[in-house]
């Protein structure tokens, strides 16, 4: 009878239990209270040795190449992940669709890394309009005010985007600083709150932090003192 009765209960605390775990592992479909599952979060590939200054994976962690020869215009990346599969598949989605599965998971490490840090200003790497008309939504703006609403730090829309730029996928380091040219501007109101401030700027993933580099020369132009970067994910040298 005794028997009978744990059975029952055991059955009923299962049935609670799955209920509660209305989810599933987007990767391995098994029931998880979250849309990635702590063993599918233990093999999500992070950033390891980089190059303290661009972020770059690498094997040593000294300064890269790049860096050494000519030193960008920011200071620090502040990135959790490498860009590859599946955070690069996580990060396409998010970009077509503002609610995908398993992105929160990303920022909400982004989020931990950052709060340590203290920032006087926050600055989303803008895109053009007509991509996000297209696209119709702006994730890394999306992103960047979490961040400032979680760093009590304001958002400052201080950098304009005046036309698309060629795609940057597929070209070299050289052809992506000329491709930048005359595509961002600093907007003049903005100069006097940037002057001698600690600026965080934020973009989804750093490639060969070309974009970002250009941005960071107009802030330190009007005076910014230190530029980090933060973004989800950083792409390996041979991607
Ligand atoms: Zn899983
Ligand atoms: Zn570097």
């Amino acid at each position: 009878m005794l028997t009978i009765y744990f059975r029952q209960s055991t059955t009923s605390i299962l049935g609670v239990y799955k209920r509660l775990l209305n989810s599933q592992c987007i990767y391995c479909l098994q029931a998880s209270a979250s849309n990635i599952c702590l063993d599918c979060q233990a093999a999500l590939p992070t950033l390891g040795q980089h190059c303290p200054k661009c972020s770059e994976p690498n094997h040593h962690g000294q300064l890269c190449g790049h860096c050494l020869q000519q030193p960008p215009a920011f200071d620090e990346v502040i990135c959790p992940f490498v860009f590859q599969p599946p955070i690069s598949d996580l990060i396409h989605r998010w970009k077509k669709r503002p609610h995908a599965l398993g992105v929160e998971l990303l920022v909400q490490r982004l989020l931990a890394s950052l709060s340590e840090h203290e920032f006087d200003a926050v600055v989303a790497v803008p895109y053009y309009w007509k991509k996000l008309l297209w696209r119709g939504h702006n994730p890394v703006r999306k992103l960047a005010k979490q961040i400032s609403k979680q760093l009590h730090t304001p958002l400052l829309d201080a950098i304009s985007r005046s036309q698309s730029g060629h795609a940057q996928r597929g070209l070299g380091r050289k052809q992506r600083l000329k491709n930048l040219r005359g595509v961002f501007a600093l907007k003049p109101k903005y100069k006097a709150q940037l002057r001698h401030k600690n600026i965080l700027l934020v973009d989804d993933v750093v490639t060969t932090g070309a974009t970002c580099n250009h941005i960071s020369k107009l802030l330190k132009a009007a005076g910014a003192q230190s530029i980090t970067l933060a973004c989800l994910a950083r792409t390996a040298p041979s991607s």
